[in-house]
């Protein structure tokens, strides 16, 4: 490894090279052709609890239990028969021996994660009679790689949902309607839409201050996530204007839903404060068809039909296709 091949090892060199490897940061075994340890460093003496005369001779099942033995015996094979160096990652197998972490700032660990790599090792006649196994400690390149891929996750879904409703934001919700348009575009399955607006919200602000008019918001939010199927789509689109995007739904049984949404905010009665506040809403529907060209064909055929609602007395529910 450091010598020449031709180079002889005296013994004192011998000494202090194992002395290195001995001491080294890094979980070094060798396993012989039956599988069994010759070489157990502090490393693995440290972590495992268990000392170099009690792990020499042994196999590493017998060491460890629940020990991947089968799976690890292919790997073995492979490398004394190929003479070819393995890897095994963290992320693929998060370790192969079970140790403790050691490290302070990462106490969240459960287990010490690695990276290991077995290494055909040649004897003077040529064979490979042994193999070596290096363990790195991986445990702060995995816990810091699992809190960046939470904290994108929590950003991913802070940027697509709306703060005070808790829905999809407009952006998002126009991107799943889009998406939805393209589906319906390739496959004819039906879709409807459903927009609805608060009837006379600025009396409510006006009548009960703004932050009145917030709970209003965030409970009629709730509800239509109360209503909503895991696979619908509920966004916040204007001020106190949402969506609702049922999918595989075709209008009659958006009707259905549209009414029963319409139903329990006319019997809620919200508390705020000292008050009592009821309100009602105002919906229009519109199943998505070969006429629109776009998804906000879509939603402006939606929407006339929401303003038909609000022209003929608001609190009800209109159906674009009985407008035309
Ligand atoms: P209509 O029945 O015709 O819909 O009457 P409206 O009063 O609900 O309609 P309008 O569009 O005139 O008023 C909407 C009001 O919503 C105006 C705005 O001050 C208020 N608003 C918009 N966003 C928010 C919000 O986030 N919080 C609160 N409290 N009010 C908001
Ligand atoms: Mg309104
Ligand atoms: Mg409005």
């Amino acid at each position: 490894m450091i010598n020449p091949p031709e180079h002889v090892l005296t013994t004192n060199e011998f000494h202090w090279q194992l002395g290195l490897l001995q001491n080294l940061d890094v979980g070094l075994v060798v396993l012989d052709a039956d599988h069994r340890v010759v070489v157990w460093n502090s490393f693995m003496s440290n972590h495992s609890g268990i000392s170099d005369p009690c792990a020499c001779g042994k196999q590493l099942p017998e060491l460890f239990s629940n020990f991947p033995n089968d799976w690890f015996k292919r790997k073995l094979n492979s490398v004394f028969l190929l003479r070819n160096r393995a890897f095994i990652t963290w992320e693929e197998r998060p370790y192969l021996f079970r140790f403790k972490p050691h490290h302070p700032i990462t106490g969240v660990a459960e287990f010490m994660y690695q990276n290991v790599t077995l290494i055909p090792l040649s004897s003077p006649n040529g064979q490979i009679e042994h193999v070596g196994i290096m363990v790195y400690d991986m445990t702060p390149v995995a816990i810091s790689q699992q809190a960046l891929r939470t904290a994108n996750e929590e950003l991913a879904l802070l940027s697509r949902t709306d703060k005070l409703s808790g829905l999809a934001n407009r952006g998002h919700w126009e991107e799943c309607l889009h998406q939805e348009y393209e589906r319906f575009r390739r496959t004819q399955t039906p879709s409807s839409l459903v927009m609805l607006d608060v009837d006379h919200f600025k009396k409510i602000n006006d009548t009960y201050g703004h932050q009145a008019g917030d709970e209003v918001i965030r409970i009629l939010s709730n509800l239509l996530k109360s209503h909503a199927r895991n696979t619908d789509t509920a966004g916040r689109y204007g001020g106190e204007e949402f969506g609702v995007l049922l999918v595989n739904t075709n209008e009659d049984n958006a009707m259905v839903f549209a009414e029963r949404v319409r139903n329990a905010v006319e019997a809620l009665t919200i508390r705020h404060g000292p008050h009592q506040i009821r309100f009602t809403i105002s919906l229009g529907i519109a199943q998505v068809n070969n006429s629109h060209q776009s998804h906000e064909d879509w939603i402006r055929d939606t929407d006339t039909a929401l303003y038909h609602s609000k022209t003929t007395g608001r609190n009800r529910t209109t159906l674009a296709e009985d407008l035309e």
